[in-house]
């Protein structure tokens, strides 16, 4: 746990949220500035900043969690889709510092922004990244 941590505090119940699911190691919240109805947030109680700081153990509870809420959320709401997004580092968007992942249901004909331009993968970008797994 850190102390200045928003998200610690929700986890652990300190600061009370909209809470639609928790057990001893994740609670899962609804957002507070929704990107569509029924943005949700599967947020652990162990303190990792993001991706590159989580356990093995916590990311696989946060899969199984976020596949289960889904799925409610997109029956209750009768959503079309559902979109995970998780974000680490400023670069990437990420304004908490405590590993989080979004769940946030989509609607034919929404506005919800989490698209790209898709770009063209280069000879040289290929052979570097491929290089790094060989
Ligand atoms: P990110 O930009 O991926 O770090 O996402 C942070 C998310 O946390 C945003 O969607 C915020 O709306 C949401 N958020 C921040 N503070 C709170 C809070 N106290 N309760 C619920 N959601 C929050
Ligand atoms: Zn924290």
């Amino acid at each position: 746990m850190e102390d200045n941590c928003i998200f610690c505090k929700i986890a652990r119940g300190d600061i009370p949220s909209a809470t639609l699911y928790e057990d001893e190691d994740l609670r899962v919240i609804l957002d507070l500035g929704p990107a569509s109805k029924g943005h949700a947030l599967v947020i652990p109680k162990e303190h990792a900043a993001n991706l590159f700081e989580l356990s093995d153990e916590t990311a696989q509870k946060v899969i199984v969690v976020a596949k289960k809420v889904a799925a409610k959320l997109k029956e209750g709401l009768c959503a079309d889709g559902l979109n995970l997004v998780q974000n680490n580092g400023a670069a990437a968007g990420q304004t908490v510092d405590h590993f989080h992942m979004h769940l946030i249901p989509r609607y034919e004909n929404d506005t919800v922004n989490v698209g790209w331009t898709p770009g063209e993968l280069s000879d040289t970008d290929k052979a570097e990244i491929l290089k790094l797994f060989q």
